[in-house]
């Protein structure tokens, strides 16, 4: 490609809301115009990193052995009243009606049409397992589009669909699509960890979020230092410190604590660290045959701390994200429960709402409820005489000689210990997983990092097979449910992921198989030395013949211009030719993260860039 004949659009000036790098990169080097909030046009440049994303995409989902489909943008309503996800998918799904004042929806995701079409056609057990993917644009309705196109309204995706006539079917799909994500993401040549996930209201269903690794990602993921596992701050399993719980020391004293209402002031006051104090928190209780069967996927309720922090919502329209739900709201009927945590503890909401007897989501109390029921305002609150159910989290439980409210308004208890002033009755993971804590699975330690969610595997079971009535006839002739898998990825969002990975003060660093071309010939002062241009063109002629995606920078520029401009752009290899160069019978090579350039004797640059851009590909 000429330089002179493509739109190079890079731009000094940054957009007003780019908070992340990548967006920054995307606007100033040119890959993507904003048209509207969360909505942008790829450029030629960055089209051809997104289709490169792509062929990846697709040969893998293809090597996988599922079949490529296109389905319609425009969906019709009916398919969305049947799953129930008309009602309960809330803003995010854009509708519209047609002329006839039909109802219509933007697709933000395509399990209703799949399965349409998977009921109407499969008939058999003998056709399945089958598989399907497409690339294509979804449209959700984000309550906040932010970071570019790693979070838009329009977003291309990778989404596919499995059919099968039985779990084990769909286990042996759902872990051949896991290496496929992995084989995708390694050669795209991203930093990411495959990480359990939250399947929301599925309940038992198994799911894995693939996580790259980035400062700037929305969501908190714990992962072992020495083992694979790896899950979602929502997830991860937060176990006991080691040892046994030290024997009570001293007796219970009450002490009054005058103004102290929160663990950072009691403790400052009693001069003790957090550890040593434990916090109580009170919850809405799960109303009898109430919440349950709405699922168990608390969103809402977060008590700060880094995961509960994540700003994320919507999900998979299971009716969790609407938070809140119909019940009752506030002083519901049910008893509320007492959650009690170490000082320096974090609640996760999420785990906490999967409990039976908690309301989920997670709602705290009103404090009307919890004066009526423990007698004191929420800064004085303990376990020390409670007569509604208290739930004690593993690291609390540990605890020995510890301060905790008294149930009555500024006093506190210090020397407290369970059993022998309190009982500890039900004990259970209650907090997030924090950086040190013992690995799950025995092995290692945990790291706690940021990660951008780029792909999502799922198994779906018979939710929309049921809520649809996709059958096919089995072994006897009897009309069975097929279960069903869902696996995405969003391409834009793994091209904006790879740069807050792969970039410098100068701009991008693409990983080669992302670039949007492999190699800038950069002639300087083309237009004034004959022997440069030449040497440029031919060097071009050639390597565009042997198919090296190269960019001949033949623009009327300056040099210092072309230069910014390349490594703005990011791409991974450039030879510059300089009559100066020339004369001594030589042309300069320098990849983009090499900090020197390399002079190459004209004779053997053929060669040598053979050999380098061979290197990663
Ligand atoms: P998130 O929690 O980030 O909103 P999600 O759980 O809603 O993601 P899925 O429904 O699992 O996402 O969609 C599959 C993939 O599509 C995600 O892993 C992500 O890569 C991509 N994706 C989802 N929402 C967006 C968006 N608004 N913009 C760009 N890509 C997106
Ligand atoms: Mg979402």
């Amino acid at each position: 490609m000429r330089a002179s004949r493509f739109l190079i659009a890079t731009a000094k000036e940054m957009p007003a809301d780019a908070e992340v790098v990548s967006h920054r990169l995307m606007v100033r080097a040119g890959l993507v115009r904003q048209l509207a909030a969360g909505v942008y046009t790829w450029l030629p440049l960055g089209l051809r990193v997104l289709r490169r994303v792509e062929a990846v995409l697709r040969e893998e989902m293809n090597r996988a052995g599922a079949q490529e489909l296109s389905m319609p943008m425009v969906q019709p309503a009916e398919l969305w009243r049947e799953s129930r996800r008309w009602e309960e998918y809330g803003v995010e799904l854009l509708r519209l009606k047609d002329r006839h004042e039909r109802d219509f929806c933007l697709g933000p995701t395509h399990e209703e049409v799949i399965t349409e079409l998977a009921r109407a056609e499969i008939r058999s057990y003998r056709q399945l397992p089958l598989s399907f993917y497409q690339i294509q644009s979804k449209f959700r309705d984000e309550i906040r589009p932010r970071f570019g196109v790693m979070r838009a309204r329009e977003f291309v995706m990778k989404d596919a669909y499995s059919f099968h006539l039985d779990q084990a079917s769909l286990q042996e799909t759902y872990e051949r699509m896991h290496e496929a994500y992995s084989a995708i993401f390694t050669r795209l040549g991203l930093e990411f960890r495959a990480v359990i996930a939250d399947s929301g209201s599925i309940g038992g269903s198994t799911s894995h979020e693939f996580q790259v690794l980035a400062e700037s990602g929305e969501d908190v993921i714990a992962f072992s230092d020495a083992s694979d596992y790896a899950a979602n701050i929502e997830m991860a399993e937060a176990l006991a410190p080691a040892g046994e719980r030290p024997a009570p020391g001293a007796a219970m004293e009450m002490l009054e604590t005058p103004g102290c209402g929160t663990i950072d002031a009691v403790c400052e006051f009693l001069k003790l660290p957090k550890t040593r104090a434990l916090k109580t928190l009170v919850v809405e209780g799960e109303e009898a045959g109430g919440d349950g069967a709405a699922g168990k996927s608390a969103a809402g309720a977060a008590e700060g701390g880094a995961g509960g922090a994540n700003a994320k919502g919507g999900g998979r329209g299971d009716g969790g994200a609407k938070g809140g739900g119909e019940g009752a709201k506030g002083d519901g009927d049910a008893p509320p429960v007492v959650l009690i945590l170490r000082g320096d503890h974090q609640l996760n909401p999420v785990k906490a709402a999967k409990l039976p007897g908690i309301a989920s989501p997670l709602r705290f109390a009103s404090e009307g409820a919890i004066r009526r029921h423990c007698g004191a305002g929420p800064g004085s609150l303990g376990p020390v005489g409670l007569d509604i159910p208290v739930i004690v989290d593993r690291a609390a439980a540990q605890a020995a000689d510890f301060c905790c409210g008294a149930n009555k308004d500024g006093h506190h208890f210090v020397n407290a210990n369970w059993e022998r002033d309190c009982p500890l009755r039900r004990v259970e993971d209650l907090r997030f997983a924090e950086t040190g804590d013992p690995s799950p699975d025995g092995n290692g330690r945990l790291v706690i990092k940021r990660g951008i969610e780029v792909g999502h595997i799922f198994q779906l079971g018979a939710k929309y097979s049921e809520a649809m009535q996709a059958t096919v006839l089995d072994e006897t002739g009897r009309s069975r449910c097929m279960l069903m898998g869902c696996y995405g990825i969003g391409a834009g969002r793994v091209v904006a992921a790879a740069i807050e990975q792969h970039h410098d003060e100068r701009g991008i660093l693409w990983p080669p198989a992302m670039a949007p071309f492999q190699l800038a010939i950069v002639p300087l002062n083309m237009d004034r030395s004959k022997a440069v241009a030449e040497r440029a063109e031919s060097l071009y002629e050639r390597l565009c013949a042997q198919a090296v995606e190269t960019l001949l920078d033949d623009r009327a520029e300056r040099p210092g211009v072309k230069f910014a401009d390349m490594e703005l752009i990011g791409i991974p290899h450039r030879i510059v030719v300089s009559e100066r160069n020339l004369k001594e019978g030589k042309v300069e090579y320098q990849a983009r993260a090499d900090a020197e350039p390399t002079l190459v004797p004209q004779a053997d640059i053929e060669a040598f860039l053979k050999e380098r851009l061979a290197i990663g590909q």
